[in-house]
């Protein structure tokens, strides 16, 4: 079985299994193997994500750690044509737990080569939490570099899995430059950019295809930062689409907030807005996403579309949701908040319509 880990920017080869970017230009990495997805093949004895081994990449699936990650649940609480995809429904409550699960697998696999300690990670958010869990359950430490004052419920959520938090006197790229100073027998897993944390996430796409009986929505709203949730979903309809399952992608519109909107201001060609301020979203304050050149490439190629929201959107949105009895947090809510401005469209038609929910509101209480 092929597997091929490049530069998508130049098409470096990766040197060593532990490099996590391109020697040769800088640019992230990205994965590709030659695994299919076969309906016949799905393990219906895993309520996970790992049901889907059989499509994903040699190194991840033949040992994987998992917490049960997946099989989120897909509900229609407005019309049976518009889909909520409860990714907040998770081990530790964000969609983030498919990508750990990938990674951290892809790390189990190396230490039948090397010896491996701990991993470092540079978020105080949704992705240290998770990567965080993983490694607990894997028996290995996790490093989480964040900015100094770093506080609230995420940080603590890491603490409280095991996670060892190293407050850098600086900005989020100053805490993410130290976590990738990282030495043997520590190994930096920026899930922004290892490909398997990618390579997780297409298990999404399969999930909600399986779930649609097999048929694609017309379009997916989704938010997007560093924008592994829109690489991972775009992927896994790839593949789906490569396998013979599907016939057409679903659109992907891609959601922001206004205060933050770099993959927006990019796709369209727009002034560079990199503002300063952060927007009630936080989970979405990513000003310099590390894939940007892919996430535009790939979006640009399936059709899909920019959108962004108004902090008071995005209040009224998760207002909204939580009266319909899901809880989620801000940043997952501006992809309902794009959404409902539509809604009307949805709810006088039979066009399906899927809105990604990817954070618990339990953690930002
Ligand atoms: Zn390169």
């Amino acid at each position: 079985m092929k597997e091929e880990v490049y530069c998508y920017t130049c098409g470096n080869p990766r040197g060593d299994l532990t490099e996590w970017r391109c020697k040769s230009c800088g640019g992230a990495y990205t994965l590709e193997h030659d695994n299919l997805f076969s309906q016949s093949k799905i393990i219906n004895s895993r309520f996970n994500m790992w049901r889907y081994a059989d499509a994903l990449s040699p190194s991840i699936r033949e040992n994987p750690v998992t917490l049960g990650e997946g099989c989120t649940p897909l509900i229609n609480p407005i019309t049976p044509n518009i889909h909520f995809k409860l990714e907040y429904v998770m081990p530790t409550a964000s969609f983030k737990d498919r990508g750990s699960s990938a990674v951290v697998s892809y790390v189990r696999s190396l230490m039948k080569r090397k010896k491996i300690r701990g991993v470092v990670e540079d978020s105080s958010g949704n992705a240290g939490a998770s990567i965080t869990a993983y490694s607990s359950f894997l028996g290995i430490e996790c490093r989480v570099y964040v900015p100094k004052g770093s506080v609230g419920h995420k940080v603590k959520q890491i603490e409280q899995l095991g996670g060892r938090v190293e407050e850098v006197d600086g900005s989020r790229e100053d805490a993410a430059k130290k976590a990738q100073e990282a030495k043997d027998p520590y190994l930096y897993i920026g899930h922004a950019w290892s490909p398997y944390f990618i390579e997780g996430i297409k298990t999404l796409a399969y999930e909600v295809v399986e779930q649609l009986k097999w048929s694609i929505p017309e379009v997916i709203y989704l938010p997007a930062a560093s924008g592994t949730l829109l690489l991972g979903v775009i992927y896994g309809y790839k593949t789906l689409l490569n396998s013979g399952v599907i016939e057409k992608c679903p659109k992907i519109v891609a959601v922001q907030q206004q205060e933050v909107s770099t993959i927006h201001d990019t796709f369209y060609g727009l002034p560079s807005h990199r503002s300063t301020y952060s927007g009630i979203a936080d989970a979405l304050n990513v000003k310099n996403p590390p894939r940007l050149n892919e996430i535009i490439t790939e979006l640009r190629k399936v059709g899909g579309e920019v959108k962004t929201v108004r902090r008071s959107e995005i209040i009224r949105a998760a207002r909204e949701l939580g009266l319909m009895g899901m809880h989620v947090e801000y940043s997952a809510a501006v992809a309902y908040a794009a959404f409902r401005k539509k809604l009307e469209d949805f709810i006088y038609s039979d066009t399906e319509a899927v809105i990604i929910l990817t954070g618990s509101g339990l953690k930002s209480i």
